[in-house]
């Protein structure tokens, strides 16, 4: 039998990538095609009054910020439980399944069991999203200056799923050849692609991802895996019922964020090490900016959506074109097609010594960030008496948007990895998608504060009501990113070493 590789051959790779990272890579193309498949056709889903749910599109932004908030939320409960009990392999497998069980579930019927669907769906990111990020984080030794450009192509793979999923699923959505259940079940069987994919490839990861108890005798550690498996099925009633009303997902939301941070306080404290200890309060600080970031940027899921299906008209320079196929995909392509750009700008500036810090990056994020939604707001100038404004306009703030993205979110991924100690990493991981959480959360009530509040108002009111929403959002985003340049030598300080 062929010997497992250890670490340090794994992260004395030479070449700018390591192998593992294609794998990683490939297994999180699949699962962002699944989730994003699924997140494409939420909010029209659910907003559908003949074959969805038939909620009103307040009711759908808000369902929908609840379970994108859910979704996220759950990935710190995962997190911590990969660091604890399961490590980052397991995790992975057992999100998968429950993903996939998830989505064939509802594709069975998704009137009938969308709900059911959805808490395993929850879960089963929760179990999956943050632990495959660490997992690339390991590949690479303290201090490698190759990081940053994994994460980079790692956020490729991403987007490259998150375009086919949010293309296929709304094709196969909203299509009257297919219909809901068909954009369901390709989410599960992309999902198990990815699944085979890790099996056939998780020997490469060495130790990698193992277990953290392996000091324990194995029927000590099985039970207690057991434990885990057993207890997030036991919390599937309680999610179902938290999402199918979602004045409990407040209770939830109100309670998660403060126990986090406790949670992250206690942990802070016991660590021994002062240097350590600022690193975790500097990803402390990212972690929170990210919140205002993400809460406007997932207005792609939620109002955007409901504008593109409304307030768009389908052409796009001289194609015919589906608004929201563009609302799913647009900002995926971009990502595919300027990630790898903005990594030689970034090459070309270290070489003249005038590259931005992280922090800096993150405020640049979120200057792109408001001009993205003035963009949005400055569709209104384009429409005619009938609310129909130019997909061509709306398409080019998604391009503006995306430069935002790349500004902040691989690089957060990268450093949260750098300024987690190793026992946390998992946690850390999932403190940085909680924010996103609380960002799906707000988000969803962002949109719904948008939307007009007259169910029969006209297009125009719609168009009205959402730019208005938007110019707001973009003050915020200026305010935001003013801020965050500001203190940026202060956050340095703490981060220390770490660039
Ligand atoms: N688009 C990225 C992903 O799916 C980031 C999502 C997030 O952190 N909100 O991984």
């Amino acid at each position: 039998m062929e010997n497992e590789l250890t670490l340090e051959q794994i992260q004395d790779f030479k070449g700018k990538y390591p192998k593992q990272l294609w794998y990683l890579f490939l297994v999180e193309m699949w699962e962002r095609f699944c989730f994003y498949g699924m997140r494409g056709v939420l909010t029209i889903f659910m907003a559908d009054k003949m074959l969805g749910l038939s909620l009103s599109d307040k009711d759908a932004n808000l369902k929908y910020g609840a379970i994108q908030a859910f979704v996220y939320a759950f990935t710190f409960i995962g997190g911590i439980f990969a660091d604890k009990i399961l490590g980052f392999k397991k995790s992975l497998l057992f999100g998968a399944l429950v993903m996939i069980a998830g989505n064939i579930i509802i594709a069975v019927s998704p009137q009938q069991f969308f709900y059911l669907g959805i808490t395993l769906s929850i879960i089963g990111t929760g179990f999956f999203k943050p632990n495959i990020s660490s997992m690339v984080g390991d590949l690479y030794k303290e201090g490698d200056p190759r990081r940053d450009a994994g994460f980079g192509l790692f956020y490729s793979g991403i987007n490259i799923g998150a375009l086919l999923g949010g293309a296929v699923c709304v094709y196969l959505g909203t299509s009257k050849d297919y219909g809901w259940s068909y954009a369901f079940l390709s989410a599960a069987i992309v999902m198990i692609i990815g699944l085979v994919t890790f099996l056939f490839t998780k020997k490469s990861l060495g130790p990698i991802g193992n277990s953290p108890l392996l000091n324990l005798s194995s029927s000590k550690r099985t039970a207690r895996e057991i434990a885990v498996y057993v207890g997030s099925l036991i919390s599937i009633p309680l999610i179902f019922i938290m999402i199918k009303n979602t004045d409990y997902t407040d209770y939830f939301m109100y309670t998660i964020g403060p126990l986090a941070i406790l949670y992250f306080l206690y942990e802070t404290m016991k660590e021994k090490e002062i240097a350590a200890k600022k690193k975790l309060i500097a990803a402390f600080v990212f972690i929170l900016f990210s919140i205002a970031f993400w809460a406007f940027f997932e207005q792609s899921g939620g109002s955007l959506a409901l504008f593109a299906q409304d307030n768009l008209h389908h052409s796009l320079l001289t194609f015919k074109m589906n608004p929201n196929i563009i609302n799913n995909t647009s900002n995926s392509l971009f990502v595919i097609i300027f990630s790898p750009l903005l990594g030689l700008v970034w090459l070309a500036m270290i070489k003249r010594k005038i590259e931005p810090n992280t922090v800096i990056k993150f405020g640049i994020g979120f200057l792109f960030l408001a001009a993205a939604f003035y963009i949005f707001y400055y569709t209104r100038f384009f429409a005619g008496a009938d609310g129909k404004t130019s997909l061509n306009i709306f398409t080019i703030a998604y391009l503006v948007i995306t430069f935002g993205e790349l500004c902040l979110s691989p690089i957060g991924l990268s450093i949260m990895t750098k300024l987690s100690p190793k026992r946390l990493a998992g946690m850390m991981m999932g403190m940085w998608f909680l924010a996103s959480a609380y960002g799906q959360y707000a988000g969803g009530l962002l949109g719904a504060g948008m939307s007009s509040p007259n169910e029969n108002a006209s297009l125009m009111e719609k168009l009205q009501s959402y730019t208005d929403g938007y110019k707001q959002l973009a003050i915020y985003a200026l305010i935001a990113g003013l801020i965050m340049i500001v203190i940026s030598p202060l956050i340095r300080k703490l981060m220390q070493e770490v660039k």
